[in-house]
């Protein structure tokens, strides 16, 4: 029988990949061996130049410059600017995210900011760095926000200042997570306020949040804040769900 202290950090520290399940060892990352974190796969090739999601095909080759946009943004566009996903949400990141998120392992906040910070090229010229912002009885329960650990270590890489606290979630709305496609944007309808408009007049903002969906939730936040007189907003996000 294991020694019980073994035992007990198993419990915390599990000696196996997450991913692979091969025995971790001291130069891996928390519950996730190198190999399976290097296999993490960004998002490359062409995305719709407003709301980032890949696989923007032409109907034809005479149309492909003038395709910059997807329909659903053509039909109806985001009151952001530009979004940007850099990881598709699935496998081991989404395994990684879900352990941070829902159970609380902080010790994955710096490896998944990690990932994020060193594949920032391309976002320049910003005044603000600011997360999409938890109720605060949601951050009660998780004790963190995943959107906050990411948006600091986004402003300090870039050298900007981060805006913790200036929009903020003022209802409390049931996890998207728990809705269907078509109900989210109604769920958080009006649930995000910006406290002190002045400090975002004409500002260039970046908004960060962990993982982007159908948008609703980073596109509900531009709304106000392009309402409290910003002058662009763009959304940064480490991951997005994309429907094959
Ligand atoms: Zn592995
Ligand atoms: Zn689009």
């Amino acid at each position: 029988m294991r020694h019980w202290g073994q035992r007990v950090l198993n419990f915390v520290f599990p000696s196996t990949c997450d991913g692979c399940e091969a025995a971790l060892t001291h130069e891996d990352l928390p519950f996730f061996c190198r190999p399976c974190w290097e296999g993490i796969r960004p998002i490359t090739g062409s995305t719709c130049s407003r709301c980032g999601i890949p696989g923007l095909h032409s109907r034809s080759e005479s149309d492909a410059s003038e395709l910059t946009c997807c329909h659903t943004c053509y039909d109806s566009p985001p009151r952001y600017d530009k979004a940007t996903a850099l990881f598709r949400y699935e496998g081991v990141l989404a395994q990684a995210v879900q352990r941070m998120k829902y159970k609380s392992q902080t010790s994955l906040i710096s490896p998944l900011a990690n990932l994020l910070c060193e594949n920032l090229q391309g976002i320049d010229h910003m005044d603000i760095v600011l997360p999409v912002p938890l109720h605060v009885t949601r951050l009660r329960k998780r004790e963190f926000n995943q959107s906050l650990a990411l948006a600091k270590r986004v402003a300090q890489t870039l050298h900007i200042p981060l805006s913790m606290d200036n929009l903020a979630r003022t209802r409390k709305t049931p996890p998207q997570t728990t809705l269907e496609w078509k109900d989210r944007q109604r769920n958080v309808r009006d649930s995000f306020s910006v406290r002190r408009p002045h400090d975002f007049l004409e500002k260039k903002l970046l908004l960060v949040d962990d993982v982007l969906t159908t948008g609703a939730t980073v596109n509900e936040c531009a709304r106000v804040l392009r309402a409290a007189g910003a002058e662009s907003i763009q959304v940064l996000a480490l991951a997005r769900t994309i429907a094959d």
